[in-house]
């Protein structure tokens, strides 16, 4: 807590610090999000999330679903571009707003209450708050001679892809799957030249066979539109390269089409979210994992987003999907950011990690004022921040204790104690005031400006307090006192009001109260008096506490 500088009010406008993250909040990850996939969707997620000054690594295996295809249409504003080149404007994109994009294999992820741990098949184990799955899926197709080879070159899997590039061709539709049916219109709308092959393909694994019935009914709405309909199963592709001429049936028959529509089978490729259990739901597509409007899946750390979670998005769409995905991760944080700023270990972690050194380094002036002349014995500091006043009672012989609810305080308390040379003579604890005991006394309990936006129960600890002072020994209250500079963010009692509040016995205490103006400088020099409150509880020598 708050101690050791020269200003000591937590959210007072001299107080300044370095942060590149709006202040907030402690690295306790490696990242605030890591994206699994640098396809269109995770770079689209990732910049939405740099832009919000999320610390965002995007973890990619390379291998996006339209690498097949030479060119990529649709796509307003780069119609026509290569896709490897809109990635690479998309890492280019995302360098000013810090985002790393990374080569490498995500095999495993695990969460808990606070973080997500992703290891991958390069060795790494990296921690985020959070993780937008954005892998995407693969196409699974038959094996049947030509086809791999001409898949995003005359084996298309979508018409608004595609389509307008073998417009008025020979053109097929092969049914792999019930929806196959609703390509056929699509397709029609592109060239007067239509074959519905409603056989499919057969690549002699014994899978082959008709998905949809051809009904009276389906047959009389094909043909109304002249749609010509094929009933033997594909067994073969023939042309030059790439290109497509012909169709080989089961029969040996050939049929003249220059590029062909049909539907690969999707599979995620999401198993490194295996053993997190995640819910999932039932698509016409197949089974993908249920996520909310913003991509949360029912893993509250973890989203979901792309073609993994709608494989029929072609990139303009999930673009938009993923950009959604990414404002809902950022909103997320930053709810969670504002629910742990009440929690007080969490308040404070982020205020002391918001800086290198959050105050002066030098003791209170109270604190020299009123214990210089003290004989040096043992001592306790309540919010001991950095340890300064802790510090300076050990360079004055004292065997000093100072406790602070933020490890990053302590932990820099007893780097500066060893820097002092005065490691031996101080021990520094990080504790939560509101339940803490030292289980012994002290000839000195001091606490310096023990003011808390957030939760702490002041006058309540400051009575436990009072247990922990030796006979003879004192406990040394030094605060802010009310007034204009302070009025807006803390509940600050007068002097006469704690003396009040603790209510200790005369015949077991002595009391000595003042209050003494402080002039601070602000960064800008203009100057600002305060009042400093000191309260002198002396407990007499042979008495008990009387609390
Ligand atoms: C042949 C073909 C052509 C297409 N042409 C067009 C077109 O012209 N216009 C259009 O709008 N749409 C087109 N699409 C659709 C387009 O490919 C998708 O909309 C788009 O790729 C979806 O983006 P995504 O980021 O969700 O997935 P992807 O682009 O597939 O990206 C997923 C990324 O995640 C990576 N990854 C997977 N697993 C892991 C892991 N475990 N660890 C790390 N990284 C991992 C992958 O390697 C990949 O780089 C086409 C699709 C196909 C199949």
């Amino acid at each position: 807590m708050l101690a050791g500088r020269a200003d000591p009010c937590p959210m007072s406008d001299e107080h300044h610090h370095d942060s590149t993250s709006a202040g907030c909040c402690a690295t306790e990850t490696d990242h605030d999000v890591i994206v699994v996939g640098g396809g269109v969707a995770g770079l689209s997620a990732a910049l939405m999330l740099g832009r919000s000054r999320r610390r965002t690594l995007v973890l990619d295996a390379g291998r996006p679903r339209n690498r097949f295809a030479a060119h990529m249409q649709a796509v307003l504003g780069s119609d026509g571009k290569a896709p490897e080149d809109l990635l690479a404007t998309g890492i280019e994109e995302l360098r000013a707003y810090d985002v790393e994009v990374r080569r490498a294999q995500v095999t495993a992820v695990a969460t808990d209450d606070r973080t997500v741990t992703v290891h991958t098949a390069e060795g790494d184990r990296i921690t985020a708050r959070a993780l937008v799955a954005a892998s995407g899926v693969s196409d699974q197709l038959p094996d049947v001679p030509g086809l791999s080879q001409r898949w995003g070159r005359s084996v298309l899997h979508c018409p608004y892809c595609h389509g307008w590039e073998v417009r008025d061709r020979a053109l097929g539709v092969v049914f792999t799957s019930p929806l196959a049916p609703h390509q056929v219109p699509l397709v029609r709308q592109l060239s007067a030249d239509v074959t519905a092959f409603f056989g499919g393909f057969d690549d002699g694994t014994g899978s082959a066979g008709a998905p949809v019935e051809l009904t009276a009914e389906l047959r009389q709405r094909l043909q109304a539109r002249e749609v010509k309909i094929v009933t033997e199963p594909v067994v073969a592709l023939h042309g030059e390269g790439g290109d497509l001429s012909e169709v080989e049936l089961s029969t040996g028959a050939r049929v003249p089409v220059e590029a062909i529509f049909t539907g690969a089978e999707l599979r995620e490729q999401a198993a490194y979210l295996d053993g997190l259990g995640l819910r999932r739901a039932q698509s016409p597509f197949g089974e993908f994992l249920e996520v909310d409007p913003m991509g949360h899946t029912s893993n509250p750390r973890i989203f979901a987003t792309g073609n993994l979670t709608v494989p029929t998005g072609n990139v303009p769409m999930s673009l938009g999907a993923a950009a959604t995905t990414g404002a809902g991760v950022n909103h997320f944080l930053a709810e969670e950011d504002f629910d742990d700023a009440q929690q007080p270990d969490r308040f404070w972690e982020n205020r002391y990690g918001a800086s290198a050194q959050s105050w002066s380094g030098n003791p209170n002036a109270a604190l020299v004022a009123e214990a210089g002349d003290l004989a040096p014995d043992s001592s306790l500091d309540l919010g001991c921040g950095e340890g300064a006043d802790v510090i300076w009672l050990a360079g004055k012989g004292w065997q000093a204790t100072g406790v602070d609810i933020s490890t990053i305080a302590v932990d820099r308390a007893r780097k500066a104690a060893a820097a002092a040379g005065v490691a031996d003579r101080t021990a520094f604890s990080a504790v939560d005031l509101r339940t803490f005991d030292p289980g012994r006394q002290f000839d000195l309990v001091t606490a310096s400006f023990l003011h808390s936006p957030v939760d702490l129960p002041r006058t309540e600890i400051l009575r436990r307090a009072v247990g922990w002072v030796a006979p003879g020994g004192r406990l040394l209250v030094i605060s802010h006192q009310p007034g204009e500079h302070h009025r807006h963010h803390l509940d600050l009692p007068t002097v006469d009001a704690e003396v009040t509040a603790l209510d200790l016995p005369d015949e077991a205490w002595s009391i000595r109260k003042q209050v003494i103006p402080r002039t601070v400088t602000r960064p800008d020099g203009t100057e600002i008096e305060h009042c400093d409150g000191i309260v002198e509880f002396s407990r007499r020598a042979g008495t008990s506490s009387g609390t």
